[in-house]
């Protein structure tokens, strides 16, 4: 009789290796459950069944006998010993795919490392160190740090503990930089002082310095505001005109005022373009010791500013980002291609959203950069100032931490609202579909199974809170002693600020479509399928109300990018329940509570419907329309921006601007397949299919990628239907 190996090769059957396994485990416990007798009794009736069953059986299988057989004689604490025995065992035997894992890696064969990251290149030496340390993190998180329910369960894609990559260290995910602090109050970098800049030029050097820093001591993502650079424009504009009068002076010309203005005002804006182009230029060419470019996110919100004359400032600022981002970055051929980052983030407010207001100009140009660059994302002032709402009754409007995670209101204990400064802890991403069809359209099971998953990330959340607490200033000096987090003292513990809604922790989810076509066959597009969703998510914020009110660490509803998880959930669904039509039947599924890449909806419909999703993932989401080139109908841009303001919170635009390096085409890059079925990217013009030849950036996930993507991720992009035609809004 023949067995089937972990490895998939043949052994014959051999009933010694049980009564091995069982002897161990008998002797491993307080006393002896079972004689020798008894375990050869075992091993001499899963020999029988075996042949019964008329075909090769797996070791899994086996070991399920063996204990079934322990259970029966009734010793049940050995049996527990036998499965922590396996388990163990389970865990030697993954200690050595991490050895196969990092070797692959490294001679650039691993497949899975390969389209992990869509912004990071691993045939790159300081990316492949980056991933070896992930590798070291993963196999520790898996064997030492959580328990292994949790594991079992992110393995089996119920749940995703994400970025188990950098578990092993006192990290957390994303920020908003106070960058306001560190820049008037100075702050030190690697141990230098550095304090308040006398330029602006110098304030955005700074800036860029700072952003570096950050993103080596996190995971996630970052955002600026560059309302924080904008007090640094008066102070140019006083230093060029003391410089150019005493150089008058020295020259004995005499000017009248107003040139002198003038010509102030034209040197100044010399200088905003230098330093606009210093942080453009660095955050894409720096290379963090994350082995990627930073996740920076760079807001733009005029009425941010402090007075009148700071919003003018702001405003040029924010003119010449967006002139910079439109005219893009040059790759290696010298053409001018999509920049990754920073992310745009420009905010719709009463001064920039019609025709007549004073700032319209700006948002004009806005369209036009996000026609042919895909930033900047909107954030409508007049929504979110309904959705933020603090404890005492008011409305704010702030940024995002990184690419879609949202702060929950909050006010410090002067009565003060506080954003920058603050950070989120990480996140847990329950799969709703596994939800859905663990329930077989039975609703009272779904609820069931619903609340033991919640259970299950809720403890999942508390490692991840408990990793963090203890933690040391002195591990980022320049997050928690320096400015970007917080002042504290070197050698204080970072454990006040995981409390009392100062930061959040994400429940993020995932698949909402998916998870309410598995219950009733109705899309959320349809009357009945919104109701059950919306059901779903309000769900979702009652547990973590709860836990908040029980625990005071401020759980949040986030609306999981589900970056390359994608794929793995969708695998987990195939493997765990066969093909379902609307449901398993992808390689994806849906982030959030997106409706489905292929449903043919209209971009307002579109943002209508999901608007009152939105409302309800608090900790962070983001809605898109997908456009074809639009870079010669801008009205039809404004006209989409126009509704975004009057209807929901935070959305994007995903438009196509690709490059071919064989033949020069610009335009779209489209997918086809192989031979083999597998899906790549090639050139209309050309038939070019080498990736490295050519340049695509397609938005994945709230942020730009430039790196390719796994096939999962690739098929959905293929499958995306366009919400706007331009006839429509001829
Ligand atoms: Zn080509």
């Amino acid at each position: 009789m023949k067995i089937i190996k972990r490895n998939s090769s043949e052994e014959i059957f051999d009933g010694k290796k049980i009564i091995n396994a069982v002897t161990k485990a008998n002797n491993a416990s307080e006393k002896k459950y079972l004689t020798n007798e008894q375990i050869n009794d075992i091993a001499e009736y899963v020999e029988y069944k075996c042949g019964k069953l008329g075909r090769a059986v797996s070791v899994e299988e086996i070991q399920d006998m063996v204990e079934d057989q322990i259970m029966a004689k009734g010793a049940f604490p050995l049996a527990r010993n036998y499965v922590k025995y396996r388990y163990n065992r389970s865990l030697i035997r993954r200690s050595n795919t991490t050895d196969n894992k990092i070797l692959t890696l490294i001679e650039c064969n691993n497949e899975e490392v390969k389209q992990e990251n869509s912004n990071k290149n691993p045939a790159v030496n300081s990316v492949q160190r980056d991933y070896m340390a992930g590798e070291v993190s993963r196999d520790l998180t898996k064997r030492v740090l959580l328990p292994p329910d949790i594991i079992e369960a992110h393995e089996n894609g119920i749940i995703h503990f994400h970025d188990t990559d950098y578990f092993a260290q006192h990290m957390h995910n994303c920020d908003l930089v106070n960058l306001d602090d560190m820049l008037q109050n100075g702050t030190v970098i690697s141990e230098t002082l550095i304090e308040k800049p006398h330029s602006f030029s110098t304030a955005c050097n700074i800036a860029t310095q700072i952003i570096a820093q950050v993103a080596s001591n996190q995971y996630g993502g970052q955002s600026i505001s560059l309302t924080h650079l904008a007090p640094f424009v008066q102070i140019s504009r006083e230093k060029i005109k003391r410089e150019f009068l005493a150089e008058l002076k020295e020259m004995n010309v005499i000017i009248d005022e107003q040139k002198v203005d003038e010509i102030v005002e034209e040197r100044l804006k010399k200088e905003i373009t230098k330093g606009v182009q210093t942080i453009q230029y660095q955050v894409v060419t720096l290379l963090t010791t994350n082995g990627q470019a930073p996740f920076v996110t760079v807001f733009m919100y005029l009425n941010e500013a402090k007075d009148e004359q700071q919003k003018k400032d702001l405003a040029m600022i924010i003119e010449e980002t967006l002139r910079q981002r439109y005219t893009g970055v040059k790759n290696e051929k010298g053409v001018w291609v999509t920049p990754a980052f920073p992310k745009l983030v420009y905010v719709l407010e009463k001064d920039n959203i019609t025709p007549d207001s004073k700032y319209w100009y700006l948002t004009e140009l806005a369209a036009k950069c996000t026609a042919k660059r895909m930033v900047p994302d909107y954030i409508s002032e007049k929504i979110m100032l309904q959705n933020k709402i603090d404890k005492n009754g008011e409305g704010h409007c702030y940024t995002c931490m990184g690419c879609r995670s949202f702060l929950t209101p909050y006010v410090d204990e002067n009565g003060k609202p506080k954003y920058y400064g603050r950070f989120n802890q990480g996140v847990v991403t329950v799969n709703l579909v596994d939800i859905g069809l663990t329930a077989e359209k039975n609703m009272e099971k779904f609820w069931e199974v619903f609340d033991q998953r919640m259970e299950l990330c809720h403890r999942a959340l508390r490692c991840r809170h408990e990793r963090l607490k203890g933690t040391l200033s002195d591990a980022a000096p320049i997050l928690w002693q320096y400015g970007a987090i917080s002042r504290l003292k070197k050698g204080e513990p970072i454990d006040k600020l995981l409390y009392g809604g100062y930061s959040t922790i994400s429940l993020g989810y995932a698949g909402l479509w998916e998870c309410v076509y598995s219950l009733i066959g109705k899309k959320l597009t349809e009357e009945d399928g919104k109701k059950l969703g919306i059901e779903i998510m309000k769900k979702l914020n009652e547990y973590c109300a709860k836990w908040k009110k029980e625990e005071s660490i401020d759980y949040s509803i986030y609306g999981t990018p589900l970056e390359s998880t994608t794929y793995k959930f969708a695998k987990s669904l195939q493997k765990r329940f066969g093909i379902i039509k609307g449901v398993t039947d992808k390689n994806y599924i849906t982030n959030s509570y997106h409706v489905h890449v292929t449903e043919k909806i209209n971009a307002f419909d579109k943002l209508k419907l999901e608007a009152e999703f939105q409302t309800l993932s608090p900790g962070g989401a983001i809605s898109y329309v997908e456009v074809p080139n639009m870079q010669s109908n801008i009205e039809a841009v404004l006209k989409v921006i126009q509704f975004i303001y009057d209807n929901i919170m935070y959305a994007e635009l995903n438009t196509k601007s690709d490059y071919c390096q064989v033949c020069g085409y610009d335009g779209e890059i489209e997918i086809v397949k192989d031979n083999d079925g597998k899906l790549i990217w090639e050139c209309p013009n050309c038939g070019n299919k080498d990736q490295n030849k050519l340049n695509v950036a397609r938005r994945t996930c709230g942020y730009i990628g430039t790196q390719f993507w796994n096939q999962g991720r690739t098929q959905e992009i293929k499958e995306r239907v366009l919400h706007l035609s331009n006839s429509v809004l001829a």
